[in-house]
């Protein structure tokens, strides 16, 4: 009987007809230009990085040569990269092999860890591409893919998750061509398993694929759990005078609504009538809470409570004075009024 082919046979013999083997660091897989390759092509694609990748490999053709250049000849190639903390490391790292290595990069999970910028998927590629060695990578790409074929759900960023996502990459990482493998989950990942519109009707894997059998392809991997955001309260306090003018103050040009107007802020509805004696020296009368309503800004939600209120007279000296002004809903001065304030006003 004909053994059914396993998910590495599949992305194997995907790889063997559709997969790039030409990019610059496919050629000569040494350690040091896997490792370079590696660093260079974490958080940027493919296409960015290679002239990036063949000018520091002409500068610095091994690691010696990187452990001694100057750290700002190194950022100066890397400038335009972006993420410069990766050139540091990669500099660091370097004088690493060097002085604790003899110049040789170590062959074990475990001490490639311990070089500065190296975590765990970054150390299996060395040892899956460069030593040929059985490693399991969990790189973005294979993370989106793993995700999306056994519709791991949740954000790999959370520790189950991302256990989870490490024991399938585990089980999957065939014994042989192991070095062909791992250059065929990234390349699978970066190009038919992408962020948006993944190509699944050319994807070896979408017999199997559980993402695509539920038509669920865009909530894996999960998203971050966005954090809840905290909750301030005040009053509006909407105050018209006799002729049914609205009190607005200017906001100071820093900060929340910097330079724009808005009501007057109370901390609390009590409070109303004694401000209106004290600011404007009249009482108000017909105090009445609006339906309160919330404003949210990216850092915390502002839940609102309008109270509207009138004057029982008219004020005499404010009218313009400075940072307030009384504003005439009928003939409206071109003043910049914060969103909630200008929606308030147009319901009036
Ligand atoms: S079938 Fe689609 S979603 Fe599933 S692994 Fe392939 S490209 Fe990704």
């Amino acid at each position: 009987m004909r053994k059914h082919p396993t998910f590495a046979d599949q992305v194997l013999a995907w790889f063997d007809q559709h997969g790039r083997k030409d990019l610059p660091w496919q050629h000569d897989t040494s350690p040091y230009r896997v490792w370079v390759s590696e660093i260079m092509l974490q958080q940027t694609q493919v296409r960015t990085v290679i002239p990036y990748y063949q000018r520091f490999m002409q500068r610095f053709p091994d690691v010696q040569a990187l452990a001694e250049a100057p750290i700002d000849e190194v950022l100066h190639l890397w400038t335009g990269l972006g993420y410069y903390a990766r050139a540091r490391n990669l500099h660091r790292a370097a004088q690493q092999v060097c002085t604790e290595h003899g110049g040789v990069f170590p062959r074990s999970l475990e001490a490639l860890q311990g070089l500065p910028g190296i975590g765990r998927s970054t150390a299996g590629a060395i040892l899956g591409i460069a030593f040929g060695e059985w490693a399991a990578i969990l790189d973005g790409n294979v993370k989106r893919v793993l995700a999306r074929y056994h519709a791991v759900a949740g954000w790999p960023g959370d520790t189950a998750v991302h256990r989870q996502l490490w024991a399938f990459a585990e089980k999957h990482t065939p014994q042989a061509r192991v070095a062909d493998y791992t250059q065929a989950m990234m390349d699978l990942g970066a190009t038919l398993c992408t962020r948006s519109r993944p190509r699944c009707t050319e994807c070896p894997l979408q017999a199997g694929c559980s993402a695509l059998a539920q038509g669920r392809q865009a909530d894996f991997p999960g998203k971050k759990p966005r954090k809840a955001l905290p909750v301030r309260s005040t009053v509006f306090l909407v105050l018209r005078d006799t002729q049914g003018h609205v009190l607005l103050q200017q906001r100071p040009p820093s900060g929340i609504w910097g330079g724009l107007w808005c009501f007057p802020e109370l901390p609390s509805l009590q409070v109303a009538p004694d401000w209106c004696l004290e600011q404007l020296g009249h009482a108000a009368r017909s105090l009445e809470s609006g339906a309160a309503f919330r404003h949210t800004f990216s850092h915390y939600h502002l839940d609102i409570q309008p109270l509207y209120a009138q004057l029982d007279a008219q004020p005499e000296a404010i009218m313009d004075a400075g940072d307030r002004l009384w504003y005439n809903v009928q003939q409206p001065p071109e003043i910049g009024l914060a969103a909630p304030v200008a929606r308030l006003l147009a319901s009036l």
